[in-house]
């Protein structure tokens, strides 16, 4: 028996991690935080084409942004486990669980051509079993690869933890390669005996491997290995009802950064994709740990929403702390050639604006208000300065001259546009709009007394002033 809940996520390293497997080890951590138990991280390293280090460094880098703690200080590496495989299965092959085969490929693919010509399914023939080639010569120059000996009867069962019983029958399976020629396992095999090794109780991943799992429940009965539980989780689509891939556009979780999401947006969005806890949509992640059963996950297929992400993200940008949105916000801002001296304008700037932005980028663009030349044409100017009958024109003057003499705070400078209209007998547009025109050039802006001031006084009156100019 486990003594302890341990889940884990396996990761191949790609290049990226793609959302479905963020989401995959969401689950399993919230499974190991609800028990008290362990998550912990492999690398599945055995692709020597695609892992590289700076592979393996973005899932780190993904694991550590979306803050998935996991409980093993040293990551478990497949390629630093080679003779541990290579022990297992010179035990199998000691019992006679497992074989050598030595076809080629060659011979491997004709096999398939003629059952496919039969019409049946393509399938290992068991030529190398021992009792089928006996007295056959082994072939000189074939490195053989090391097959698992399935079992030719029975059924397999398990009771997954999202689909409830599955079974198959040992007679679809076939015998697996379970070591290449090169000494390096396969995926089936490597993943059984880390997982029996780390003492894995629940393995849970996408449903795509749901096909692995009958071979992989055979290879731990050989190996005399406690079965732990498996749950599989339905793949992501994207919004057309498709498989969630590059051709939906982004679905490197990393990538988010950079478009602007927050990591806590994009946890509670994956959590919610596929798994309720009633009608919550914003939790944290302490209540996620608390909420989570595998068996509350949906069986069938979530579908990727921009729009709701969109939502979830605002959420948490309103909430967030003004401080930590302008460390996140200030590369953003110099990418936009925006000289940013002042952290304590740009928190105030962000406080200002953030009630509005749906990512960080959008919350960039808007705080650029305050960082770029504005771009003002004569006509923008006449059309304010024409308007309302000459009051505009005399309010903007009027202003001008207050603004001079004003010690620059908020409250002054509504208090002085407020003594205009009064005394001119006009409305906060026609003072406001024409101000905010000719200062930065959008009729649109956030109050204008707190625009204004954060703006500051000297750039106030120098673009009142050269907009004013003929006028
Ligand atoms: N490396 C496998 C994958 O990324 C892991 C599957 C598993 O969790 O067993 O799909």
């Amino acid at each position: 028996m486990f003594t302890k809940v341990r889940t884990r996520i396996a990761p191949s390293p790609t290049g990226m991690m793609h959302l479905g497997t963020a989401r995959t080890a969401i689950y399993c951590w919230a499974v190991a935080r609800h028990f008290g138990g362990e998550f912990l991280l492999r690398i599945e390293d055995t692709d020597r084409e695609r892992s590289t280090p700076e592979a393996v460094q973005v899932i780190l880098d993904a694991m550590k942004w979306l803050n998935l703690d996991y409980d093993n200080t040293e990551v478990v590496y497949q390629m630093d486990r080679l003779g541990r495989y290579r022990e297992v299965v010179n035990e199998l092959l000691a019992k006679g669980l497992a074989y050598k085969c030595y076809a080629t490929k060659e011979e491997l693919e004709q096999m398939r051509e003629d059952q496919k010509a039969r019409g049946e399914k393509p399938r290992y023939d068991g030529r190398w079993r021992p009792e089928n080639c006996v007295g056959k010569a082994i072939p000189e120059g074939v490195t053989p690869v090391i097959r698992f000996r399935n079992p030719d009867d029975g059924i397999v069962t398990w009771n997954d933890g999202v689909y409830g019983p599955i079974s198959i029958a040992n007679s679809e399976l076939d015998d697996l390669v379970i070591m290449r020629g090169d000494g390096i396992p396969t995926y089936n095999f490597a993943v059984v005996i880390d997982d029996w090794d780390m003492q894995i109780s629940h393995v849970i991943r996408g449903a795509d491997h749901i096909n692995n799992t009958p071979r992989q429940i055979n290879i731990y009965r050989a190996i005399g290995a406690e079965v732990p539980t498996f749950a599989h989780l339905p793949l992501i689509h994207g919004e057309d009802g498709q498989k969630l891939s590059k051709r939906h556009g982004t679905v490197s979780v990393l990538a988010y950064e950079e478009l602007g999401f927050l990591p806590e947006a994009i946890f509670n969005y994956l959590a919610r994709l596929g798994w309720a806890h009633g009608d919550a949509e914003k939790f944290s992640r302490e209540e996620l740990a608390e909420w989570f059963k595998l068996e509350d996950c949906s069986r069938s297929a979530a579908q990727f929403s921009m729009d709701k992400l969109k939502w979830l993200n605002h959420e948490y940008i309103k909430e967030a702390d003004n401080h930590r949105l302008a460390d996140l916000i200030r590369h953003r801002l110099e990418k936009r050639s925006a000289n940013v001296t002042n952290n304590e304008h740009l928190v105030e700037i962000i406080g200002l604006l953030k009630d509005r932005a749906s990512t960080l980028e959008d919350l960039a663009d808007e705080c650029m208000l305050f960082y770029r030349d504005p771009v003002i044409t004569e006509e923008m100017i006449r059309e304010q300065l024409e308007s309302n009958e000459g009051k505009s024109l005399a309010a903007v003057k009027r202003f001008l001259e207050e603004a001079r003499n004003l010690e620059w705070k908020r409250e002054n400078i509504l208090a002085t546009i407020k003594a205009i209209m009064k005394e001119l007998k006009c409305k906060m547009p026609h003072i406001a709009f024409p101000i905010r025109v000719l200062v930065t050039g959008e009729k649109h802006t956030p109050s204008i007394d707190i625009t204004l001031e954060i703006l500051g006084k000297d750039r106030v009156i120098s673009q009142i002033e050269k907009g004013l100019k003929g006028w």
